[in-house]
């Protein structure tokens, strides 16, 4: 449940509230939304539900208490109408323009380095992406360069104006990366690392949280409510594909996820059509699927020559191809922005000078 104060409550109105909520065992989380004040009561409810409800409501300051119908409360739209938008250095991600997340799916040398992030963001790229840290299903494969690479990606980012993101793999990393990296992505083999979850939740660094391949859209959203219980509001989400039964493409990207969680939640939506394919020449086609159902930004795997590459080879655009790519999903980012995706969505406000956002 949330309670939804008076415009006219005090901040001595507001305190007491929080306070009761702290004495009944909960914790408080505040959003102030462009019409209305009101704090999530959070935690574990159980029979005192109605005894709680009338204790808020007789309150000073209370108009009213609202359920929250979802089992993810913060993340909700009905606790949080307005979308969320995470700035980043330059980058903007949920403002309704198109974020492109480019780059090695592993930081290789400086050189592999360097070269990807000048061409990706020639090429238009607002935010570099290269894996120090990599995930690989086995333990012979190039298990990536580690604090070496993260070094390369600050250098990258001095030197081109772009901020990183790169994968934390472990909450004893998470000091190291998030000092050299200024988005944290959480991989999907990690998406119930829910020790993992936490320690981002405490950080500062936005966070970027990939969707288990084996994950429902609401474990997602569990998996994001830990985060920003854990005190993180700046969180993305990811789909990057599930696994079916079909084998043709290494996973199955789920293009209705995009549009199904912007009903469900105010965090923006990434799609990285590079590891729900695994096939380099289906990339451009579903990064344009994911732009046209509404994502705000695609996350895509870049090498200066992919066959060579140390891993994902058979996915990683070249430079040529993500010219490509660019040249296609920027229309169609301009086609669809300010269209009303969710009709059960109130109509977003118009940015001056944009089209409106892109979604509802
Ligand atoms: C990656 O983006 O480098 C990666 C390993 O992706 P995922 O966690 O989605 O497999
Ligand atoms: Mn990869």
């Amino acid at each position: 449940m949330f309670v939804v104060m008076s415009v006219t409550a005090t901040e001595t109105e507001i305190l007491g509230v929080k306070s009761q909520i702290l004495e009944e065992g909960m914790t408080p989380h505040e959003h102030i939304g462009a019409e209305r004040r009101v704090i999530a009561v959070v935690g574990e409810v159980g029979p005192r539900r109605q005894q709680l409800q009338n204790r808020l409501s007789s309150l000073p300051g209370v108009e009213s208490i609202t359920p929250i119908s979802r089992p993810f409360k913060l993340t909700s739209r009905e606790f949080h109408p307005e979308d969320t938008v995470i700035r980043v250095m330059d980058a903007v991600v949920g403002d309704g323009s198109l974020a492109i997340m480019a780059g090695p799916c592993s930081v290789e040398s400086r050189e592999q380095l360097l070269d990807t992030a000048d061409a990706v963001k020639a090429a238009g790229a607002t935010i570099l992406r290269g894996g120090a840290f990599k995930p690989r299903t086995s333990p012979y494969s190039f298990q990536g360069l580690g604090v070496e690479a993260l070094r390369y990606l600050a250098e990258a980012r001095e030197r081109t104006g772009l901020p990183v993101i790169t994968e934390v793999m472990e909450a004893n990393q998470l000091d190291i990366v998030a000092e050299y990296s200024d988005i944290l992505q959480i991989g999907a083999r990690n998406m119930q690392n829910y020790s993992l979850l936490n320690s981002c939740g405490r950080t500062q660094r936005p966070v970027m949280l990939k969707r288990g391949f084996g994950a429902t859209v609401e474990e997602l959203l569990m998996a994001a409510e830990y985060i920003v219980s854990s005190g993180n509001p700046n969180v993305m989400l990811c789909e990057r594909g599930i696994r079916t039964f079909e084998t043709y493409t290494r996973n199955t990207m789920d293009v209705s996820a995009v549009p199904l969680l912007h009903h469900l939640t105010h965090l923006p939506v990434i799609v990285d059509p590079s590891h729900a394919t695994g096939k380099r020449w289906l990339v451009t086609p579903l990064a344009l699927a994911g732009v046209a159902v509404g994502a705000d930004g695609v996350m895509v795997e870049v090498h200066p020559n992919p066959d060579a590459a140390l891993s994902d080879a058979e996915q990683q655009l070249n430079f040529d191809q993500f010219r490509a790519m660019m040249a296609a999903v920027v229309p169609m980012h301009e086609l669809v922005r300010g269209q009303p995706h969710d009709p059960a969505l109130p109509a977003a406000p118009v940015i001056a000078g944009s089209g409106g956002l892109g979604r509802h």
